[in-house]
């Protein structure tokens, strides 16, 4: 084994990019792969166009500032209930990846899996496997060669486009997004940029860019070394059992290899082969190794067809590699359950209590103080509801406090869905219930008999008494 510290897979010694040519690869995880890939494909695409109560699934609006998520709408006005969604989301993130590894990235991550399962599938397709394609581009250019390169590059650009015009339908949605593909684009050209742009940033990434979005760019991989212990499950070498390393001779038996020094492991590199990143997984966990768990699969075939046990590169721990241990609920991470769930007890709490509405009531700008001719004192003020669910609302506006009244100027408050309305309100205090100054008084936000919110805010006044 070469040593791997101080080398980059993915580079020769001068810097320049090592292309990898993963072999293709079949067994077990991989099929589970597969099909968890369609669903989450079929997911992808079907997502913009889910709608719960009216509302999409997913919408992530950053532009006009409208955030969606499982049919709740958003608003900026929700700063805290993101800080803490996003708190929970991290915490998650160091619980579940203290526990079992990068088994996100392997699986789930968008990366991973179209690079894996659909742009590497159509690349074997129409280049054939490593061997073959690493044949192709040594070749001299040929008709056949322009032909399968061009056929190739074609399709990663339409599917780039695809991916492009989903991601769009989760940012903007997908009735907007239908307007921008069949109106004139000299109406949409913000959105047709838009759509260019991430089609060459997808063409690019897995045209060009592949395994080094995780190698280089993505910052969870980065984190492993510090969320990662002893007891993390992950996708590991059996050095115990595979050490030490040496080929296999033809009619060798088991008892001649253990007599001879040697392990399981018979340094075939198929393990090698198939790694989309290059690595070794013999060297131990890396930072580079996204737990895609070929390896295993090239492993197992390897190991049938020795007659030896499965699982020579398994999902384990070092610890259970080392002694045998299965997973241990470690301090740490009973430390990051207890965050956690904290966390998502305040989020629940946060959720459940969200007013439909949120209103804000600010003194007119400029206006002073009225001494009105019955006596009473009044003080103008503008009035701001934003409607965050995908339904009108009908408003009322109350003083609570039973010390005057409260007009609103505009007429009727009808707030239409995901939309905020803004009025003027006079309110009028009688002035044996002011205090000198500033007297605080309680507006409440009703619909249809409903008291969605209760706020107060300060009303003006005389600081002499004697005024009054
Ligand atoms: S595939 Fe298995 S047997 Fe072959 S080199 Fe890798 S660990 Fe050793
Ligand atoms: S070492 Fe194994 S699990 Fe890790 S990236 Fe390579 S093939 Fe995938």
């Amino acid at each position: 084994m070469r040593d791997f510290r101080n080398y980059l897979t993915t580079a020769d010694q001068e810097g320049r990019r090592q292309w990898l040519y993963p072999r293709k690869v079949q067994g077990r995880f991989f099929r589970a792969r597969t099909w968890l890939s369609w669903l989450l494909l079929a997911t992808m695409f079907v997502g913009p166009f889910i709608r719960i109560n009216g509302s999409p699934l997913l919408l992530v609006n950053i532009v006009e500032r409208k955030f969606v998520i499982l049919g709740q709408i958003f608003w900026p006005q929700d700063m805290i209930m993101f800080a803490v969604a996003l708190l929970v989301f991290i915490t998650s993130i160091l619980v579940f990846t203290a526990a079992f590894g990068r088994l996100w990235c392997g699986w789930t991550c968008p990366q991973t899996v179209l690079m894996e399962m659909v742009f590497r599938k159509i690349e074997y397709l129409i280049e054939g496997d490593s061997h073959q394609q690493r044949a192709l581009d040594q070749a001299p250019w040929t008709p056949g060669k322009a032909a399968k390169k061009g056929a190739k590059h074609a399709i990663f650009l339409g599917l780039s486009f695809l991916f492009s015009n989903t991601l769009l339908a989760y940012i903007i949605g997908p009735e907007q997004l239908f307007q921008i593909i069949t109106d004139s684009p000299a109406r949409h050209l913000q959105g047709l940029t838009a759509m260019i742009l991430f089609t060459l940033v997808f063409y690019a990434i897995f045209a060009r860019f592949r395994e080094q979005a995780c190698t280089f760019i993505c910052p969870y991989g980065r984190l492993q070394s510090t969320l990662l212990d002893e007891n993390s499950i992950v996708v590991a070498y059996d050095y115990k059992r595979g050490e030490k390393c040496g080929p296999l001779r033809r009619d060798e038996s088991a008892a001649q290899r253990q007599a001879a020094g040697n392990g399981d492991c018979i340094a075939c590199h198929q393990c090698v082969v198939v790694c989309p990143t290059g690595i070794d997984i013999r060297n131990g966990t890396q930072m580079e190794c996204v737990q895609c768990t070929a390896c295993i699969d090239a492993c197992d075939d390897v190991m049938d067809r020795v007659g030896r046990p499965r699982g020579l590169i398994r999902y384990a721990s070092l610890n259970g590699i080392e002694r045998g241990e299965r997973l241990k609920v470690t301090p740490r991470l009973v430390g990051y359950t207890v965050v956690l769930l904290g966390l998502a007890f305040l989020l629940a709490l946060l959720l459940f209590t969200r007013s439909e509405v949120q209103t804000l009531v600010l003194r007119a700008q400029g206006a002073l103080f009225q001494k009105m001719p019955n006596g009473h004192y009044s003080n103008l003020y503008t009035v701001r509801v934003v409607n965050k669910t995908s339904r009108e609302i009908p408003i009322e506006l109350k003083l609570e406090n039973d010390i005057g009244s409260l007009t609103v100027m505009g007429g009727d408050i009808i707030v239409a869905p995901q939309k905020q309305a803004e009025t003027s309100v006079l309110i009028e205090l009688n002035p044996s219930a002011m205090k000198p100054g500033t007297t605080p008084v309680v507006v409440g936000v009703y619909s249809q008999g409903r008291r969605l919110e209760r706020l107060v805010t300060a009303f003006i006044g005389p600081r002499d008494d004697r005024n009054q």
